[in-house]
């Protein structure tokens, strides 16, 4: 076995959901269910969901005992006080979150939230004992222009520096922006490209074993094949974790891989 591969190969797999502003209570409650029957055999890797803020007590008490964890999908910088609006690290750890999204492009972009803001929420996320899952990932005018590596390290400067102890209790995710929710999926080698530099960025501060999952357009019939790159750890899957057999098909394949 070469060190690479011995390395990827002591790294759990991690599927996360990332149901975005998706769902209602009634929806919720079958979803979940079928999650927990169809995930409940699969060992060998973690799963998650994160879930918009008001349906987290539901998922607390439909998911509590299995084996699928759950969080959110944004956190506020503040601790506590007047911050209308905001939701802290501590109300989402009250609801037993393990996992909270920082940085996904949609915040990035709709919210004009910038990498120095993200690495803020990634470190109020750990004071409250929450998993930050710092999102990075370029457009594809960045990508064409030849960008993407150069784009990938310059949103994940401020998050590594924080130093290797904190970076090595986060989880990161490579979503090229133009493969979310557009049915166009980065090819694994395309991927494995990205993941391995960022690999390479984590092994230069001191925290090479950071899982770094892929997200944008996961699928059952994609998720083996990417998986199955050296660099890549798992999924961050949008679409596809509004489905539970979808989504198990995922889960699947990271258990196997
Ligand atoms: C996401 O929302 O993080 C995502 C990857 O979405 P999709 O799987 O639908 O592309």
């Amino acid at each position: 076995m070469s060190a690479t591969t011995a390395a990827s190969a002591a790294r759990r797999k991690l599927v996360l959901g990332n149901w975005k502003m998706n769902g209602s209570l009634a929806a919720n409650a079958s979803l979940l269910s079928a999650l927990r029957d169809q995930l409940a055999s699969l060992g060998g890797a973690d799963f998650g969901v994160t879930v918009p803020f008001p349906y987290l007590a539901q998922v607390q008490d439909a998911l509590q005992g299995s084996n699928i964890a759950w969080g959110a999908q944004d956190v506020s910088i503040h601790d506590a006080g007047a911050y209308t609006g905001e939701v802290s690290g501590a109300m989402l750890a009250d609801f037993g979150s393990r996992y909270v999204l920082v940085g996904h492009s949609e915040r990035r972009s709709l919210h004009g939230e910038t990498s120095e803001l993200v690495s803020q929420k990634a470190s109020a996320a750990q004071r409250a004992g929450l998993i930050p899952v710092v999102c990075v990932g370029e457009t594809l005018q960045e990508r064409e222009a030849g960008n993407t590596l150069t784009v990938i390290r310059e949103q994940l400067a401020p998050v590594l520096l924080l130093g290797a102890q904190a970076v090595s209790g986060m989880v990161l995710a490579y979503e090229p922006v133009w493969a979310i929710g557009t049915g166009r999926t980065a090819s694994p080698e395309q991927a494995q490209e990205v993941h391995a530099s960022i690999r390479e960025a984590l092994a230069g501060i001191g925290a090479p074993q950071v899982q770094v999952l892929y997200g944008g357009s996961v699928k059952a019939a994609n998720a083996q094949s990417l998986f199955g790159m050296a660099d890549i750890d798992g999924g961050l899957v949008g679409g596809a974790s509004l489905d539970a057999t979808d989504f198990a098909g995922i889960a699947e394949a990271a258990a196997n891989a």
